[in-house]
């Protein structure tokens, strides 16, 4: 809160009218850290792949008659380009307001996209040295949209992997509990600090053990998570303890149980 005042001239009497200006700024210095936190983001995390793609371009172009290095190149290119896509979409998200676009509304075949993202996460973890495993329930049906779920799904689990350093292991468990799909994602990483925890849902919040790690992110991506799962009628839970692990818990309404509703 801003408050301004001005000294009168000397000589006015008591009937003068003083006139005090409030101003309340909070809002002015929210959108102004926002924009702060917004040109980090871009500047570090949207920088470093296209770093990657201007440096493989070049070294892609001296090895062009080198079909299997050239293939190399490539590969390293695509990569960082689909990063960049994800880092532009999680934004994109963000300043949209959230999960603010009209749902495409279906029947989502949870078992089938839980085991799709975990088939597209089994070569990150074990270029991390990560043990990934998983036990899912057969059938499990959900109504919603299938983009926004498998986004739901896909941070979670590129969290859990990120955040879990070599010789960790991190595990998905989906199961019916009470006409809902119960996900658990549980790692054996660094782990949020109490005092953290309770804003890993804000927008641009990064944990001290995040930073400290020198991990990349936005923070913007566990906000998102809550915002899709919200509009599935479902909910989202954090246990976590720094230097052992962290366990995410997901509830999302099974497609009968609506019905019940
Ligand atoms: P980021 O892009 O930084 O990963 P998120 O919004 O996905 O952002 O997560 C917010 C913060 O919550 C992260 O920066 C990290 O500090 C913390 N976090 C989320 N998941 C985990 C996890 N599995 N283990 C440790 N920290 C986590």
């Amino acid at each position: 809160l801003s408050v301004s005042t001005r000294v009168l001239p000397a000589g006015l009497d008591e009937d003068t009218t003083i006139l005090y200006l409030v101003h309340d700024v909070t809002a002015l210095i929210e959108s102004e850290r926002t924009r702060e936190k917004l040109a980090t983001v871009v500047s570090h995390e949207l920088r470093n792949p296209l770093t990657v793609i201007a440096g493989h371009t070049e070294l892609a172009l001296d090895d062009v008659d080198d079909a299997p290095q050239l293939a190399e190149h490539l590969r390293v290119i695509s990569g960082a380009a689909t990063r960049m896509d994800a880092l532009i979409a999680e934004l994109l998200t963000h300043a949209r307001g959230g999960f603010s676009a009209e749902p495409a509304w279906t029947a989502v075949d949870l078992t089938e996209l839980l085991r799709l993202s975990l088939e597209s996460f089994a070569p990150t973890a074990e270029a991390r040295g990560v043990r990934l495993t998983a036990d899912i329930e057969s059938g499990l049906l959900v109504d919603g949209d299938a983009f926004r779920l498998r986004q739901v799904i896909d941070n979670v689990l590129s969290n859990a992997i990120k955040y879990t350093g070599a010789d960790g292991s991190v595990r998905l468990v989906a199961r019916t509990v009470e006409h809902s799909a119960l996900i658990e994602v549980s790692d054996t990483g660094m782990g949020i600090d109490a005092d953290d925890l309770g804003h890993v849902f804000e927008p641009y919040f990064r944990a001290r053990s995040a930073q400290d790690s020198g991990v990349g992110g936005t923070g913007l991506g566990m906000g998102i998570v809550r915002e899709i799962l919200v509009a599935h009628r479902g909910e989202i839970g954090l246990e976590s303890t720094v230097g052992k692990g962290t366990l995410v818990r997901m509830r999302i309404p099974l497609s009968d149980a609506w019905v019940l509703i």
